[in-house]
């Protein structure tokens, strides 16, 4: 019964994430990086439960430094790793790369059987979109205009 509960739980998840969640990340022309990250929260949610989207630092963070980051997934997991924080740690301190470091973070998500997707750019406009669901909405736009937009796995 309860392995249903959470099957139904996660299909409702997933429907909800594929229509409610809506993030940007942004570098202007002055090298500023800037995150944002709205969202409905869970599906069913207890009352009051605050998830990781306006946890900054969890779901959503930038720094000049390194890059600007927003989150979606079962934000539980996102604020136990320090999510979008982690992945700025990780480029700063071990110089790895945005898409290295968003990667080594999905790995870690996955590591906890969490799910969910990150968006990021860099401070020189590279830019990351990981995710360990069958897909996740997502483009970009750069300022020569060069632009993309996708939805599943290995488009
Ligand atoms: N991360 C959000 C939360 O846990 C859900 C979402 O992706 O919108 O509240």
């Amino acid at each position: 019964e309860s392995l249903k509960q959470l099957q139904m739980q996660e299909r409702a998840r997933e429907q909800k994430d594929n229509m409610g969640t809506v993030g940007c990340a942004v570098l202007d022309k002055k090298g500023n990086l800037c995150a944002g990250t709205s969202t409905g929260g869970m599906t069913n949610k207890k009352y009051g439960r605050i998830g990781d989207s306006p946890v900054i630092g969890a779901g959503t963070y930038a720094n000049n430094k390194t890059c600007a980051v927003s989150c979606t997934g079962h934000g539980e997991y996102y604020i136990r790793l320090g999510f979008a924080r982690d992945i700025s740690a990780l480029m700063e301190y071990k110089n790895l790369s945005v898409e290295e470091a968003c990667r080594e973070e999905i790995r870690k998500l996955s590591e906890l059987q969490g799910t969910g997707g990150v968006i990021a750019v860099d401070a020189k406009g590279n830019i990351a979109m990981e995710f360990n669901t069958s897909g996740m909405f997502r483009g970009f736009i750069k300022s020569d205009g060069e632009k993309e937009i996708a939805i599943f796995a290995n488009e």
